[in-house]
């Protein structure tokens, strides 16, 4: 089986203007070790408005983190009002993007079909997708969560090379658990990771699944984040509330001290 590296993704959501960007991530930088670098691959999503104003910390201090967005269009330009481009992004030194998360599935009506495009633009731009799926409580209830993410999952994938999967992130987020202090049992969080990993498999091949990296995503917190990383197909946490805090944030990343 692949050695995959932790990935510790915090999502600012629209939390934080450009002030106050600047002094979480200065607070997180303080707080970081050399094991935490060695040990943890992390990366930060703030609102596009502070992408600029976080670069320029992260380059000018050698902050060991990656830069995220949390969306972008799949076009290069065009007449797109109130949208960002990949290559917009690329080119501040975005290296990750959140694709598909729930939110903008629900909130905003992305399909299937507009992620896969979104996958596509911003591994042509050079930058990973970090793509989202999750089950809503009904269908999981309804028996419907496996159905349900591994379609996400060959959705958001389709015409996407093995190569570019392996190097993918895939976050699995129970739409339940996202912002609502409920999490999903380390058990449960396992079997969906899993679900994820043989999806690549079944799509791909060995390889590929080894490689990709698995995020679970919902309400992940120092308390529960351990346990959750200690599964054997979690390789990560995408992180809501938690990252807005830079201790907790910092003890989410440091799960491996705890206890
Ligand atoms: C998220 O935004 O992806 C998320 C998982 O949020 P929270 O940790 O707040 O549940």
């Amino acid at each position: 089986m692949a050695d995959r590296k932790p990935i510790i993704s915090g999502n600012w959501k629209m939390h934080n203007n450009h002030l106050e960007a600047i002094q979480l991530v200065q607070q997180l930088s303080y707080k970081l070790t050399k094991e935490d670098i060695k040990a943890v691959d992390i990366t930060i999503h703030p609102p596009f408005t502070d992408i600029r104003s976080v670069q320029t910390v992260l380059e000018a201090d050698k902050i060991p983190v990656g830069l995220g967005a949390q969306n972008c269009h799949w076009e290069e330009k065009g007449a797109f009002t109130g949208e960002i481009a990949p290559g917009m992004l690329s080119k501040l030194s975005v290296k990750f993007v959140i694709v598909g998360h729930s939110e903008r599935r629900q909130l905003f009506g992305e399909t299937d079909e507009m992620i896969n495009n979104k996958v596509k633009a911003v591994l042509k731009a050079e930058m990973t997708p970090i793509l989202a799926c999750g089950e809503t409580l009904e269908e999981r209830e309804a028996d419907e969560a496996v159905a349900k993410v591994s379609g996400q999952v060959k959705a958001g994938l389709a015409g996407v090379k093995a190569d570019q999967v392996a190097e993918m992130v895939i976050a699995y987020e129970p739409i339940w658990a996202i912002g609502t202090g409920e999490t999903a049992s380390p058990e449960d969080a396992q079997q969906m990771c899993k679900t994820v990993r043989d999806t690549v498999r079944d799509l791909y091949n060995d390889a590929t699944a080894d490689s990709v990296r698995i995020q679970y995503g919902g309400s992940v917190k120092p308390a529960n984040a351990p346990e959750l990383m200690a599964q054997p197909d979690i390789d990560g946490a995408l992180v809501g509330g938690a990252c807005l805090d830079a201790d907790d944030f910092h003890r989410v990343i440091a799960f491996r001290d705890a206890g």
